[in-house]
């Protein structure tokens, strides 16, 4: 099979022929129809996760079809279609994993880090962290629901988004936070994006947000403040630590700013509004096999897809370039005939 491989810290990714893995104990073989190329996968390429394991195939927003299946699986059968995300094992027995938090597992291991991923025409992963892939959801516009789209509708559900919530969406214009604005509206929340600039104002409205606040042109927390006392919720979805930071202080009492996007620094916050206003703050690293299985639900109930550019495997270091450069706008998302 045709496969891309991370061979170390900022190395371009190399191709070559790999032998098709044989699904062991406890897995499939997907035959990969698409692989959405993440902010991640280039986090993971530019060193900031320490543990990563190299050489190793990238990719995790994959969608596909069953090809054959290992010993000790009695789901998904030969021919089904599944999605899988970066959340590709755990330990099944420690107290996160018995209560489906598998995602807090202390063992848990990363599709495309800790072993090979969706950068190739197949990949073995374990039975119990794929999702069925609803037929009302395109295979190929489907992948990044596996990992943006997961973690933005899981993000606002681990926030405790509820019908007229005032929901802050920062970094609006990406495929996070394009599909955190449209989950946030169909959950019957009302939606402020916040962007650099005003470019992408008119998208933003289009999908349903009621503000629009270009942090180039007003202070964020200032501008939230401003909207009935501010924000119950500000997802955080820019690969930047200091645009969360920015906006904190437009919550209301009680609000929440949750990270699903960040940078490697820390997160430097106004302690006096934290205490005296009850704020809270919190990360959320993606989902578990539940919450993909919810959020694929919720996507085809609603016809949520993310607009994306479908590439061939050898322009992903292009991809992975345009995405450090930050000029990609929709996903670019790998496919295979
Ligand atoms: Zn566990
Ligand atoms: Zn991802």
């Amino acid at each position: 099979m045709q496969a891309a491989i991370a061979t170390g810290v900022d190395e371009p990714l190399t191709f070559a022929e790999r032998e098709v893995p044989e699904p062991g104990q406890g897995e499939v073989l997907v035959k990969i129809t698409a692989c959405g190329v993440c902010y991640t996968d280039l986090d993971v390429l530019r060193g900031h996760w320490p543990n990563a394991r190299f050489p190793n195939i990238p990719g995790h927003e994959i969608t596909g079809v069953v090809a054959a299946i290992g010993p000790g699986v009695s789901w998904p059968p030969v021919g089904a279609s599944v999605g899988a995300q970066i959340l590709g094992d755990s330990c099944g027995h420690c107290d996160y994993c018995v209560r489906g938090e598998q995602i807090l597992c202390p063992l848990k291991r990363f599709t495309g880090i800790d072993f090979d991923g969706g950068y190739a025409e197949y990949a073995a992963l374990k039975a119990g962290f794929v999702s069925p892939l609803p037929d009302a959801l395109d295979p190929v516009a489907a992948a990044p629901l596996m990992c943006a789209g997961l973690t933005a509708f899981n993000g606002l559900r681990q926030a405790g988004i509820r019908p007229t919530s005032r929901v802050a969406v920062v970094g609006a214009s990406g495929t996070l936070g394009t599909l955190a604005v449209r989950y946030a509206v169909a959950m019957g929340a009302r939606v402020a994006a916040i962007g650099r600039s005003t470019r992408g104002e008119a998208a933003a409205r289009e999908l349903g947000a009621e503000r629009f606040v270009a942090t180039a042109d007003a202070d964020p927390a200032q501008a939230l403040r401003a909207w009935e006392g501010g924000a119950d919720i500000i997802l955080n979805a820019a690969p930047s630590t200091a645009a969360a930071a920015a906006a904190f202080e437009g919550l209301a009492p009680d609000g929440t700013l949750v990270l699903c996007g960040y940078g490697p620094e820390p997160l430097s916050l106004a302690t006096g509004p934290l205490a005296l206003s009850r704020l809270h703050a919190m990360g959320n690293p993606s989902g578990s096999p539940h919450n993909a299985r919810e959020t694929l639900a919720f996507s085809a109930a609603h016809g949520i897809l993310p607009d994306f550019t479908p590439i061939g495997l050898r322009d992903a270091n292009a991809a992975l370039d345009a995405m450090a450069h930050g000029q990609s706008g929709r996903r670019s998302i790998i496919t295979f005939d």
